[in-house]
């Protein structure tokens, strides 16, 4: 997420995820147009995933 900030005040005005926002700065009335710049913080598919193992004997009689 991002936070958004007034760019006239500096005033902090939101927190959010988005790709474009409008949003009206309550302090000092400036209309705020951002673009999101940050690249997605999603791995990729292909990341290492922890394995569990090691487990395939179970301690369980099934008698
Ligand atoms: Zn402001």
């Amino acid at each position: 997420m991002i936070e958004v900030r007034c760019g006239d005040c500096g005033r902090l005005l939101a927190r959010a995820s988005f790709s474009r926002i409008e949003i009206k700065c309550p302090r000092c009335k400036t209309l705020n147009s951002l673009r999101a710049i940050e690249p997605p913080t999603q791995a990729p598919a292909s990341a290492n995933v922890e394995v569990n193992h090691g487990q395939a004997n179970t301690s369980m009689d099934g008698r």
